[in-house]
């Protein structure tokens, strides 16, 4: 994670800098005590170590990211400071937080804990003001801050008042922490964001989920049409199935506009954590209003396509044959693509009917020829006899796979 006391030390930041300086200085600051470069890549592996006993997250990063700095010799140290960070405040801020787990763990805990919490809050451009909030609190919770601050309540004294005592305060820390900035005021900062960040949050989070279950009853109201247009495509005689992905998509809808029910403790989770627990919404997220229209209007397609196979000329000559007055009227609103007529009619006994004609009409084109051939008292018509068969068998298969899919896809497993 990049770790930077201030914005304005980060602008000004030089494209090279000397990690030995600032390390000197971010290792003893305020004091600037005289360290050999044996005597500082012996500290920090000091510190290493003891942030590697400790338990939270943010040691456990600080001592992957600094692993260089472990291994290097007093040769080597500057090339592993580079290594570690392109930045000296960035590097000045690592050792801090390390100076700071070692001398006051609950504190660094709290630090680290807010420094998380600026880290993941996920603020959408449009957000201007939250994202002025976070930056000011970004650039006054650090480690830096918190060392400067215990050093002075180590000495006695009070925060830098006169611009003179802000200039020197910062001299003394390389101007890698700038003054007079408390820790108090830090979390100031801090909690101004996270409250604000939270009613955001909260707001959010209630009109998504309303939005959502509008999306959600929309789309189930088409629950009809998906039932609709699977029927229809398990008449594998009208030819191979159609929006097959749409309907794919129109689970996945379905799901994802299912609405949150964390609510209630809504408020209480986003102290700590920056999105809802059970729905991990991200604020400023897109509903699914688009997707949803565009899976309802292929939905649409996909059914006036089956329709308009079924009107051809051929199925219908098909059906016509058939006395059934079901299927005189699904004829009906077949050529007059009544999709939501449709929908009411096509149930299970009349698709299933309508395969079995579909069929028995696709059996008799096959079996004509030979049985007029037989008629006709005709020879050699062995190896048109097999050919026939065989697409026989083929489209039998077909059609049994067919129905069986429908069968599971419409019935739950007992
Ligand atoms: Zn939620």
């Amino acid at each position: 994670m990049p770790q930077s006391p201030t914005p304005i030390a980060r602008s000004s930041a030089p494209e090279t800098y000397d990690p030995v300086e600032v390390l000197a200085y971010a290792l003893t600051a305020p004091e600037q005590q005289d360290l050999t470069v044996a005597d500082m890549a012996g500290r920090i592996r000091e510190l290493l170590a003891a942030a590697g006993q400790r338990r939270h997250d943010a040691c456990r990063d600080l001592v992957e990211r600094l692993a260089p700095l472990a291994r290097a010799n007093e040769d080597a140290l500057a090339d592993a400071a580079y290594i570690c960070h392109a930045e000296p405040d960035a590097l000045a801020e690592d050792i801090y937080a390390l100076r700071a787990f070692a001398a006051d763990p609950k504190g660094a805990t709290a630090v680290a804990e807010m420094r998380r919490y600026l880290e993941e809050a996920f603020v959408p451009e449009s957000e201007r003001e939250l994202a002025l909030d976070r930056a000011i609190a970004d650039g006054q919770v650090s480690f830096g801050v918190l060392v400067a601050d215990r050093e002075r309540a180590r000495r006695g004294q009070r925060g830098p008042t006169t611009e003179r005592a802000v200039a020197e305060e910062n001299a003394a820390y390389g101007s890698f922490v700038t003054g007079p900035q408390r820790m108090r005021t830090a979390e100031l900062a801090f909690n101004h964001f996270r409250g604000v960040y939270s009613r955001r949050y909260e707001d959010f989070h209630a009109a998504y989920w309303t939005a959502s279950s509008r999306l959600h009853a929309r789309l189930l109201e088409a629950r009809r049409d998906v039932q609709a247009l699977t029927r229809l495509n398990s008449l594998v005689e009208l030819g191979a199935p159609v929006g097959e992905a749409t309907i794919g998509v129109y689970e996945e809808l379905i799901e994802a506009t299912t609405a949150c029910e964390v609510e209630a403790d809504l408020a209480e989770a986003l102290n700590t954590a920056t999105v809802c627990p059970g729905c991990k919404l991200r604020l400023g997220a897109a509903d699914h209003a688009e997707a949803a229209g565009a899976v309802l209007k292929r939905l649409s397609q996909s059914i006036e396509r089956q329709l308009s196979r079924l009107s051809s000329v051929a199925v219908q000559a098909i059906l016509e044959r058939s006395s059934d007055p079901r299927v005189e009227r699904f004829l009906k609103v077949v050529q007059a693509a009544q999709i939501t007529t449709l929908t009411e009619v096509l149930d299970d006994d009349l698709v299933g009917y309508l395969r079995r004609f579909l069929l028995e009409a696709r059996i008799s084109t096959l079996l004509d020829p030979i049985l007029d051939h037989v008629q006709g008292g005709g020879e050699d018509g062995e190896s048109a006899t097999r050919d026939a068969l065989e697409k026989l068998a083929d489209v039998l298969h077909r059609a049994i796979r067919g129905a069986a899919q429908t069968q599971s896809e419409d019935e739950p497993a007992p």
